[in-house]
């Protein structure tokens, strides 16, 4: 029996970054939006357990238990009291480190590959439950489509989605750490205080219509600071998808990876031609939002 699970990657069309807790984590008012950029997780029977990966990034993604589907794996295993016996192949089209929530992506994927492998049959508050413990963006990639998550970003709310919209990434040549932008988001902060975040009903509405255009008056990334920071040339690549005509030019996430919302797909095919023409980003990938979650193909 082979199981094979598509995910996809998610854009952070606002990112409101709260003060440091005392754990360390900031609150969040986070909303994601999935994307049809797809990794897929296939599982077969196995003795132990055994990751590989495959795609053009493949070389950055651990092959041992530290990789993000091998801990889902574990963690449903050890929840069920059986042995984790599969293998896991992780079809990467996501970006690595790029702020796409690739990781995220693979451990929703393996999760719920796994569940159907084994039949383990976990109801989907478990299934939920183990995504937040294994990161704050896991439990999205499970539910995907569009949603608010707040707390370290793990508590998710559905939200309504009008239309679908157009996006032009670039990858960047390069990669972030994710805990690192955020240690650089306390450092440019360190004299200044941080409200509590707030999510941007301009934002939710403009999703709710369907609206580009007010959808990109309104998209914030309170990271992108930080991410410029730590990666000053991702300038040179929001100037050049701006100067294309994308109605927003915003870092993804942690980023480095940079997010372009287009018009409609005839924009999208110009700023993806222009963006490739500057030379400031490794590749341009061009898809649309909302996606749906973690699917059993
Ligand atoms: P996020 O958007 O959630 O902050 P990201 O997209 O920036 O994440 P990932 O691609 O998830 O970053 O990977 C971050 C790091 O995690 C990688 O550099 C890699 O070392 C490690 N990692 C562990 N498991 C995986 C996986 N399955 N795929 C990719 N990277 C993984």
């Amino acid at each position: 029996m082979t199981v094979t699970v598509r995910v996809p990657a998610k854009v952070n069309v606002q990112l409101a970054v709260g003060p440091a807790r005392p754990d360390g984590f900031h609150d969040l008012a986070n909303v994601f939006l999935a994307v049809g950029l797809y990794d897929e997780v296939t599982a077969t029977p196995a003795e132990g357990l055994r990751i590989t990966c495959a795609g053009p990034d493949a070389g950055q993604v651990p092959l041992d238990r530290t990789n993000l589907a091998a801990r889902a794996a574990l963690a449903l295993a050890g929840r069920h009291g059986r042995t984790p016996d599969v293998h896991l192949h992780i079809a990467k089209d996501i970006p690595v480190a790029g702020g796409m929530a690739g990781g995220s992506a693979d451990a929703a994927g393996a999760l719920v590959a796994c569940d159907t492998l084994w039949g383990t049959n976990a109801s989907r508050e478990e299934l939920l439950d183990i995504c937040a413990e294994l990161g704050s963006d896991v439990p999205f990639s499970l539910v995907g489509g569009a949603a608010l998550g707040t707390g370290r970003g793990e508590l998710l709310r559905p939200l309504e989605v009008g239309g679908s919209f157009h996006w032009v990434f670039a990858v960047a040549d390069g990669g972030l750490s994710t805990p690192a932008v955020y240690a650089e988001f306390d450092r440019l902060t360190s004299h200044v205080t941080v409200p509590g975040p707030a999510v941007s009903q301009d934002l939710l509405d403009a999703l709710a219509k369907g609206d580009p255009a007010a959808l990109a008056a309104a998209v914030s990334n309170d990271l992108q600071p930080a991410a410029l920071s730590l990666f000053p040339k991702l300038t040179d690549t929001l100037a050049a998808g701006r100067s294309a005509g994308s109605l927003a030019a915003l870092v993804s996430g942690s980023g480095p990876t940079t997010a372009f919302l287009v018009r409609d797909a005839e924009s999208a095919r110009e700023v993806a031609g222009a963006l490739r023409a500057s030379g400031t980003c490794r590749a341009v990938r061009v898809t649309e939002g909302p996606a749906p979650g973690a699917t059993l193909l």
